[in-house]
């Protein structure tokens, strides 16, 4: 048990030393604040699967035709997936915006998440779980960009740097690096941690031919020291002793 919380310890110092650099490279990251809890649970709904700029194309074109939340409930489904198209999906992800509409009408009486700002973290985060389509990460995103609040949501590129940094054992699948992240992010610095990842795997630890050359996380990474020594084999668990 003291190994346990020993190790623990030194992996929430590793990913510490990992949101400084990449605060350092990249700066404290800024994001426009959601206009309301509900916009930021839309937006998020629609970027799931695809771009930022085809997921923010289709929440442009959905405002402008339905202004309020209850003109996209009153209007047809289908219409509202040929709205939505840029974003793919659509014809999963229009239903789902409808009864998420739906079940606030009935439940709150008003198209609005307000009710969750009396919420704390863990109960917010199970009641977005319990909608239509909700799942951990836009959960996740929701309650950081929506509300503010210090949750760390693990899409695509954190969980690809996570496993090659060390942080999850490379076998760990996405859930597995949500839950796990979630105890070992740095409290107060999901946002920039969170961005910068995405940053940084966008822009250098890319998913095909990572700039390892060129990285600012190379000095701590697994990936480029099993490389060095195994020849590319590579690492197959989380670290447990290497603090960057
Ligand atoms: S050293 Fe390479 S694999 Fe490791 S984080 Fe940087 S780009 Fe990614």
């Amino acid at each position: 048990m003291k190994r346990h919380r020993s190790a623990q310890a030194q992996l929430k110092a590793f990913v510490r030393s990992i949101e400084v650099t990449l605060r350092k490279e990249y700066g404290v990251p800024k994001v426009a604040p959601a206009r309301t809890l509900l916009d930021a649970l839309v937006e998020t709904i629609l970027s799931q699967n695809t771009t930022d700029v085809n997921s923010s194309r289709a929440f442009r074109a959905l405002r402008r035709r339905y202004p309020r939340w209850r003109d996209v409930l009153a209007a047809p489904t289908e219409e509202i997936a040929a709205t939505i198209r840029s974003a793919g999906l659509a014809n999963t992800k229009a239903p789902r915006i409808k009864i998420i509409l739906a079940l606030l009408q009935e439940e709150q009486g008003r198209l609005s998440l307000k009710h969750m700002g009396r919420m704390g973290n863990a109960a917010a985060m199970d009641y977005l779980l319990s909608l239509p389509g909700v799942g951990p990460k836009t959960a996740a995103c929701t309650l950081l960009f929506g509300m503010g609040r210090d949750i760390f949501p693990v899409d695509t590129h954190i969980h690809r740097l996570c496993r090659r940094l060390g942080v999850v054992s490379r076998f760990a699948n996405a859930e597995r690096t949500q839950d796990e992240m979630a105890s070992l992010f740095p409290k107060g610095r999901a946002l920039s941690l969170h961005v910068n990842l995405i940053r940084h795997g966008r822009q250098i630890c890319k998913a095909q031919r990572p700039q390892c050359g060129g990285c600012v996380l190379a000095g701590m990474c697994d990936f480029i020291s099993a490389l060095n020594v195994t020849g590319g084999r590579g690492a197959s668990g989380p670290r447990a002793t290497k603090v960057g």
